[in-house]
């Protein structure tokens, strides 16, 4: 058991001992050693309850001989003594946790001010008024946090004193008035048994007790279950010579940030009070001065002073390397600091700090790159919810498209449209959207659904049409019939019409209309982006079906388009019937008829891709549909289509309902379609090497099998491609492009069967959606029925769709590629779907073999950035 000393140049400890000092202990030892005034002291490592329980009266006799020692040190180097009226050392006693908590936890300013203390410290009349003043602040700070009493008590004291004096606010006072006030408060303490001890040392011993059960104290407890701090690590705590900023008008105490935390410009930035202690300046009931830019700033008032601060901070930012959060004291013209820790910041003043940091040789770029917080460019890039906003947080889904907007929750598609029309802004809810939705899609600013992942049709429509999105938000139910929702948790109703604000980039569901901040990256972003290039080895490409979303994806740097989900280009009802008139077909001329209309809408849609796409290889997947999901749902429906087929409606109904599947994604869909319905993928791929001779396509082509299972399959339709290929290159007597064939992994099986898979195929393509649900043997659409119990009781400790299963999913991969590699060295191999864009999961590809991830659009400067930081663990 020891304490760790520090002042006058020296310390102890150093800023490295976090755990051992907490964050306030280790940033004064650190600034000690580097010759930056400090007031001399001595922190108290954290303990726990076995060394000090909650109930002790007293600190044990180890800590007592320590904390001599301390006192000692601190004596020694002020040349004053606690408790010594005529050369007298108040001290503070103040709390430091090693994780930042920010005002949680109790400090007690002034401790040793007994009677006789606060007569020697007053002695000159010019410093009577500040003694009696210190002497006021000690009993209420001591009297809550040493002994318990309720503020309450003294507050009514403090009323009444202000009421006779007729003054509103107790630093107007007069001193006789605040010494009425003194003499009034220790009437009160004694009536409660709260009088502070008469000895100095025991005052310290009592608010050092206080200042340790504070890490217990209601407020403390709170913040830690909301942010998952650990309850069991403690505080440190940090006795220090007072410095006095309420000494008189030479004196003052203040805030201050080396940089703007709010732009990152570089210049000092915070607030200072004149004639105050720190509590002042936080506790928001005086309004601080500004400390520069101001005709009343401490720049313009006291010039050397601030620019000696201004020096310190440079300083302390060559030494620790980062923007630092400071609290300092002027006292009587002395400029003291009190607490030095890494500054609190807004995305754009990180990324501008961190790019600026390595211009000036304080940091170097790998630590730029480390410093950047997937959050962080989010914020850049999208509008967001402003952090310092309050609010209701109703509940949280997926955050399947970025934005942030409010508007008016309306559950039914066509009500959507109609008040949109009429100019009002609409959040559509509904339990999932399919292609009926598309109309109101449109006409919405945002969309809320319960069921779906990141990749259900409201997600795609929504990112494609630039709408805001949360998906999957299992914690409400629709009821769209009588369009309201209810929380699970709670069971508050919302209905129709209530205003929503929607975070598509947190998956916040928030009640009301609330202040958001707009995409913004600073010129920096464009800086550190290109580091990251330099840094990353794992390529990223975007996953996009249309020309809006490849533009978006190379914008937003991708270094080509990923996969081309072809089934995306039939999200509208009048497209997808094509597909679905073209399985229906009941005779060679109906089929005949449906591949004609398919044939030049399928091209032109793969034009304009390779029109927006370029040179680049492009990764086009053929069509994954659950025929089970492409059947006419409605009546009506199939009374005119059969009616166009010239046959009886029942006859088409009993077709229909052949289709209809026990499980659709187990069902009739993936590559199984290209086999069984050969004039599908035929079709596609005639329509890609079309488009690609008829834009000129200088790059290659890739074409990817969904959901393939057994290398058959893959054999026998590389067979067809080939003589597709062959069959254009005839038909136009030209060379058409030349073409990969690469499979998706998307099954336990498919994995297991990887060696012979790779004898067939190209390269492969992890899809960790479906191989999730085939592993877990979950259905994600319905998963919220059980998946919130599971994570509630901590059955999983993640949601499987949102955070990659790396023991079973990506195991499965891993065994996957090193099989597939056994057979064909060079095999590249690439992972997509929901997690691809996750960090976590750009780490774990990036360290296990992956050559790309393909990501959406907007995720794709997200995955760069992970995917260099991933480079750079490994370095
Ligand atoms: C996947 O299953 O992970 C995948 C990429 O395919 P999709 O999401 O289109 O089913
Ligand atoms: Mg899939």
């Amino acid at each position: 058991m020891r304490v760790f000393t520090f002042g006058k140049g020296q310390a102890e400890g150093d800023g490295s001992m976090v755990v051992t000092l907490g964050g306030k202990g280790a940033g004064l030892a650190a600034m000690s050693a580097m010759g930056v005034p400090v007031p001399p002291g001595f922190t108290v490592p954290p303990m726990g309850p076995e060394v000090i329980p909650q109930s002790a009266e007293a600190l044990p006799d180890e800590l007592v001989l320590e904390i001599d020692r301390g006192l000692a040190h601190i004596e020694a180097v002020t040349g004053f003594e606690l408790g010594n009226p005529e050369r007298p050392l108040p001290v503070s006693v103040r709390s430091g946790a090693s994780v930042s908590m920010p005002g949680m936890m109790d400090t007690v300013l002034n401790v040793g001010m007994t009677e006789a203390v606060a007569a020697g410290l007053g002695q000159k009349p010019e410093q009577r008024r500040f003694a009696v003043d210190s002497h006021r602040r000690f009993l209420e700070m001591f009297s809550e946090v040493a002994c318990g009493l309720d503020p309450g008590h003294l507050e009514d004291v403090r009323d009444e004193v202000l009421d006779l004096s007729g003054i509103e606010d107790v630093h107007q006072l007069e001193i006789e008035w605040i010494e009425a006030l003194v003499a009034a408060y220790q009437r009160t303490l004694a009536e409660h048994g709260a009088a502070p001890p008469a000895d100095a040392r025991a005052q310290m011993d009592a608010a050092l007790l206080g200042v340790y059960r504070s890490w217990n104290n209601p407020r403390a407890v709170r913040y830690r279950e909301a942010n998952g701090i650990s309850a069991d690590c403690g505080t440190a705590v940090t006795v220090q010579a007072m410095v006095f900023g309420n000494r008189g008008p030479a004196s003052a105490t203040g805030v201050a940030f080396t940089r703007d935390p709010n732009t990152g410009a570089p210049a000092i930035f915070g607030e200072y009070l004149p004639q105050a202690q720190g509590e002042d300046v936080v506790s928001g009931s005086y309004t601080p001065l500004a400390l520069n830019g101001t005709p009343e700033s401490l720049a313009v008032k006291a010039p050397a002073l601030y620019a000696e601060l201004e020096a310190l901070g440079r300083t302390l930012e060559r030494e620790l390397g980062d923007v630092q959060d400071l609290e300092f004291t002027i006292d009587s013209g002395t400029l003291w600091m009190l607490q030095t820790r890494p500054a609190k910041r807004s995305a754009r003043a990180s990324v501008r700090t961190a790019v600026d940091m390595v211009a000036e040789g304080l940091i170097e770029r790998p630590e730029a790159i480390r410093r950047i917080e997937a959050e962080h460019i989010t914020r850049l890039l999208h509008p967001c919810v402003d952090v310092h906003t309050r609010r209701r947080v109703l509940a949280r889904g997926l955050p399947a498209s970025p934005g942030a907007v409010s508007g008016i929750a309306v559950f039914d598609p066509k009500e959507a449209v109609d008040r949109a029309a009429a100019g009002e802004r609409v959040i559509l809810v509904r339990v999932e959207t399919s292609a009926e939705d598309m109309e109101a899609i449109r006409a919405s600013i945002g969309v809320l659904t319960s069921r779906g992942g990141m990749t259900s049709h409201a997600a795609l429509v929504a990112r494609g049409l630039g709408r805001c999105a949360v998906t999957g938000c299992a914690d409400i139910v629709v009821n769209e019939r009588r369009g309201r929702f209810r929380l699970r948790a709670g069971n508050q109703v919302i209905d129709a019409g209530t205003w929503l604000t929607l975070d598509g980039s947190t998956g916040e569901v928030i009640l009301g209309e609330v202040a958001t901040s707009p995409a913004a990256p600073p010129p920096a972003y464009a800086h550190l982006m290109t580091w990251v290039d330099e840094t990353r080895s794992l390529r990223v490409r975007a996953n996009a079906d249309n020309a809006e979303a490849v533009a978006q994806g190379f914008e937003y740097g991708a270094d080509a388009n990923g996969l081309v989900r072809t089934e995306h280009m039939f999200l509208e009802e009048a497209r997808l019937s094509l597909v679905r008139e073209l399985v229906l077909a009941p005779t060679m001329r109906a089929r005949r008829g449906a591949l004609e209309r398919l044939l030049p809408v399928q091209r032109e849609a793969f034009r304009e891709l390779f029109d927006v796409g370029g040179p680049g290889v492009a990764a086009f997947r053929l069509l994954d549909l659950s025929l089970h999901n492409l059947m006419p749902t409605v009546d009506d429906d199939l009374r005119a289509l059969a009616a166009r087929f010239e046959v009886p409606f029942e006859q088409l109904a009993v077709r229909v309902r052949s289709f209809r599947a026990k499980n659709p994604a187990l069902g009739h869909r993936g590559c199984r379609l290209g086999l069984t319905f050969p004039e599908l993928y035929e079709v596609q791929v005639r329509a890609l090497f079309e488009a690609a001779l008829d834009t000129d396509h200088q790059g290659g082509i890739e074409i990817l099998l969904p959901m393939v299972t057994s290398p058959v399959e893959v054999k026998r339709l590389r067979r067809r491609i080939e003589q597709m290929a062959s069959r254009i290159a005839a038909e136009r007597e030209a060379v058409v492009p030349t073409w990969r064939l690469g499979v998706m992994i998307e099954s336990p099986r498919a994995c297991l069967m990887a060696g012979a898979l790779a004898r067939e195929a190209d390269f492969f393509v992890f899809g960790t959606n479906d191989l999730t649900m085939g592993t877990f043997c979950m259905q994600q659409d319905d998963a919220a029925r059980y998946l919130p119990f599971y994570l509630e009781h901590r059955v999983l400790e993640a949601d499987p769709f949102a955070e990659m299963d790396e023991g079973s999913v990506g195991e499965l991969i891993s065994l996957a590629v090193s099989r597939g590699r056994a057979e064909r060295p060079d095999l590249v191999c690439g992972l997509t779907g929901a997690h691809s864009g996750n960090p976590r999961t750009v780490a774990w590809c990036h360290a296990n073999g992956i050559d790309f991830v393909a990501v959406a659009p907007h995720l794709v400067p997200i995955a760069r950035h992970a995917a260099a930081k991933a480079a750079l663990e490994e370095s």
